[in-house]
């Protein structure tokens, strides 16, 4: 770990190399990269969306005010 500037691993707080030579920059490891990935598929991160059905929340005998 000589050839770059080093940083640090945002998953596990590691020195890790932060150049072309580490394929999981700014990740320490593989592993680490596959971590964060998995925090995110997990919904860790949870990215807000509004809601479709909002707009279908009128009372079925009335229409919807144009
Ligand atoms: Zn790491």
């Amino acid at each position: 770990m000589s050839d770059g500037p080093v940083g640090r691993c945002p998953q596990c707080s590691k020195p890790s190399l932060i150049a072309p030579a580490n394929p999981w920059r700014p990740f320490c490891s593989e592993r680490c990269k596959l971590v964060d990935l998995g925090d995110w598929m997990s919904g860790r991160f949870v990215i807000p969306v509004v809601r479709s059905d909002e707009l279908d929340d009128y009372p079925p005998d009335e229409p919807p005010p144009q």
